[in-house]
């Protein structure tokens, strides 16, 4: 995954070309069946230029909070060495809408905008959980200073999940168990 973060980069300034290069990296996740299908990456700066990319890692980390937004925000924090992006001009991308915990999380982070692929609708649609968020989640986020754009690429975000899915991939979700049983500390 670091090398294909390493040898690409949007092909555009455009939010299409940013989210498209997202999904490109949610594909290269999907090969290695390396985690869940959600991708994200923080832009910074007038160019928008990538920071810091983020995948799903919650099954392999063991972390019920290895979202790929959450991820990719703590990637873009250490890499500018502040716990707050906001005089960064930072733009966070992700491959389908903010769950209940990402949703909290994007305003601590300091981003100003955020550009969403699928639909949460779409991940429920294939068994996730996208926990109790406002209805009026977006205004919220516009009333707190960071702009939302949705739908950006969801039908081939949408494809991607379902082809996850499809292929069997966990469908993890935490107040339901888990499909592996937890271990005790002895
Ligand atoms: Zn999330």
């Amino acid at each position: 995954m670091a090398g294909f973060v390493a040898a690409s980069k949007p092909e555009s300034a455009s939010r299409e070309a940013r989210m498209a290069w997202v999904l490109d990296l949610l594909e290269q996740q999907l090969h290695h069946h390396s985690g869940g299908p959600f991708a994200a990456a923080v832009f910074a700066g007038e160019a928008l230029a990538p920071l810091a990319v983020g995948l799903n890692r919650v099954e392999a980390t063991c972390c019920s909070h290895a979202h790929a937004e959450m991820v990719a925000l703590a990637a873009a924090e250490q890499r500018v060495g502040s716990y707050s992006l906001a005089g960064a001009s930072c733009q966070l991308v992700t491959s389908c809408e903010p769950c209940a915990m990402c949703f909290g999380a994007i305003p601590w982070s300091g981003v100003v905008s955020l550009v969403c692929g699928a639909a949460s609708e779409d991940a429920r649609a294939i068994g996730f959980d996208e926990g109790a968020r406002h209805p009026q989640w977006q205004q919220q986020l516009a009333q707190r200073g960071v702009a939302v754009q949705t739908g950006v690429h969801r039908d081939r975000a949408r494809m991607l999940m379902a082809r996850y899915a499809a292929a069997g991939g966990t469908i993890y979700n935490g107040m339901a168990g888990s499909a592996v049983p937890a271990r005790m500390p002895a």
